[in-house]
């Protein structure tokens, strides 16, 4: 494998891209909107480029997105594509598995991104992986067409909880204002995003808030398989209540612990606390503020093995 391990400039990899015939481009297991919404939009910038490009992934892609990419997802790698993996922090949480030749191409904004692929984009500073896809249409002058600017604004808007979040910048919303011009209506991306939930998915999101404990600057809600049934919903959907979990005033961490087979997934936000270490200390991993990892324990057992950690981090209001 030619694995170099350093970063490429925005020129390197736009000559590099127009060097590419077939490629598929996948992204991180538990697709998310910028997920979708850069890889989508990679997709399309390699079809201009006279590429022939495919979308790979072995999860199903979420009927909220799904809509974003050109044509339907492949399940596997198709033979002869080089790999391009977009906002994806590590090489073993691709949507496919990364052939022994090693994937061609990882553009992302994950500060914690150990550079795995043969040429890197990797820029922690961008609010998405959107924005350096953005980037590379400039680059290349390529034209962002309608299809394009809604995969990109999607992705902006969904890592950026709706542009509120401390990684959005200037430079952000001049892009947005960009995707408007080339026809991007927000209140028709939202509805097409925000308003498909369920009965059940509103039941489990408020049976996740009603678990939520504070423990002096913590949050945690933890919810298990008996909420689900409770709710006739899915895992999943539970962790759609992480960001009113942080509406609470003097919170600094906020923590979703959710039971999945095995074990609980636990998600991390913050305002001020690098939540991203923390996630590392469980084998997880992701953003400074916005982090995850998965642990054998079930929730309530992961609940103390995460203020345990949290104990020297913060002040948990001598509760326990
Ligand atoms: P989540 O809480 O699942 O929405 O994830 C928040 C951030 O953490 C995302 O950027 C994920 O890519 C990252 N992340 C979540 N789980 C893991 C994990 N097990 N390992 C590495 N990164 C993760
Ligand atoms: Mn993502
Ligand atoms: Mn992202």
């Amino acid at each position: 494998m030619t694995t170099r391990t350093r970063n490429n400039t925005l020129a390197e990899i736009a000559e590099f891209l127009k060097s590419l015939d077939r490629v598929a481009v996948t992204t991180h297991i538990g697709a998310d909107g910028d997920a979708i919404g850069a890889s989508a939009a990679l997709v399309r910038l390699m079809q201009r480029l006279g590429a022939e490009a495919v979308f790979c992934h072995a999860e199903a892609v979420p009927a909220y997105l799904s809509w974003l990419l050109p044509d339907e997802a492949m399940r596997e790698l198709p033979p002869d594509h080089d790999l391009l993996v977009a906002d994806t922090s590590r090489a073993d949480r691709t949507g496919v598995p990364v052939p022994e030749a090693g994937a061609k191409l990882n553009i992302d904004h994950h500060e914690d991104n150990p550079l795995y692929a043969e040429y890197n984009l990797v820029s922690p500073r961008a609010a998405a992986t959107a924005e350096i896809v953005a980037d590379l249409y400039a680059e290349l002058e390529v034209p962002i067409d309608e299809p394009a600017a809604e995969a990109l604004y999607v992705g902006l808007r969904t890592d950026t909880g709706g542009f509120t979040f401390r990684n959005i910048s200037p430079r952000a919303h001049e892009l947005v204002a960009d995707l408007l011009r080339a026809g991007v209506v927000p209140a028709e991306v939202n509805e097409r995003i925000n308003r498909r939930g369920s009965i059940e998915q509103l039941r489990i999101v408020g049976i996740s808030l009603a678990n939520a404990v504070q423990y002096g600057k913590a949050l945690i809600s933890t919810v298990e398989n008996s909420d689900y049934e409770r709710a006739g919903a899915t895992e999943i959907e539970s962790k759609e209540s992480i960001d009113q979990l942080r509406s609470v005033a003097g919170v600094d961490v906020v923590a979703h612990l959710r039971e999945v087979p095995g074990g609980t997934k636990g998600s991390l936000r913050s305002e001020t606390v690098d939540v991203g270490e923390i996630a590392r200390r469980f084998g997880g991993g992701g953003h400074k503020l916005a982090a995850g990892y998965t642990t054998l324990r079930r929730p309530e057992e992961a609940k103390e093995e995460l203020l345990a950690e949290l104990e020297g981090v913060l002040d948990l209001g001598g509760e326990r």
